[in-house]
């Protein structure tokens, strides 16, 4: 854990693992191919990677959505590409009380959480801009989801109970520009 209260080296190695199992997880309940994230890469940034205005700061992470120039000229149909990003010095301080799990167990329920957004968004068709009574009936959803994606691995049940919807919130969900933070 940094002095400065964002994620250190190791912190990243954690949460590079943890997100390799959320793909996984996720891709398997949503039945999904199995090169669903080689096709369709995502970013995860922490916070001293992003403009701070890309940042909701009450939550623990948020999606954000971008174009690559190239599609932004209109000259072939347009994929949207999706980044999460981390608010590392809230994931810490979460850390710091007593009860709460290790940076794994609580980086996989955050990333887990964050990916089904993606999912829902791009292969579901949710709206990225949804009004903010269908963003709270889809934060249940996912909340949902996630919990059952994440039955039965190891610790989470306590994560899931700490955080249950209402508790944890993301709706913060940005679009930008490939131009903007080093997307
Ligand atoms: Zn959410």
């Amino acid at each position: 854990m940094g002095s400065l209260g964002y994620f250190t080296k190791s912190d990243r190695g954690v949460i590079q693992r943890a997100a390799f199992l959320a793909e996984g997880l996720t891709q398997r309940y949503f039945g999904l191919a199995d090169d669903l994230w080689r096709r369709n890469p995502y970013g995860i940034f922490t916070l001293k990677e992003v403009n701070y205005s890309l940042c909701n700061p009450n939550a623990f992470a948020n999606v954000v959505r971008f174009r690559s120039r190239r599609d932004l000229s209109g000259s072939r149909p347009h994929k949207d590409r999706y980044g999460i990003v981390l608010h590392d010095p809230n994931i810490l301080l979460a850390l710091l009380r007593s009860g709460c799990p290790d940076l794994w167990t609580l980086g996989l329920f955050v990333l887990t959480h964050e990916l089904t957004h993606i999912v829902r968004f791009g292969e579901h068709g949710v709206d990225f801009f949804a009004s903010a009574e269908d963003r709270e009936a889809e934060e249940l959803a996912v909340h949902e989801m996630t919990s059952e994606i994440l039955s039965g691995v190891t610790n989470t049940n306590h994560v899931l109970d700490l955080y249950k919807c209402g508790d944890y919130s993301d709706t913060g969900s940005l679009d930008i520009s490939s131009s903007q933070g080093g997307c």
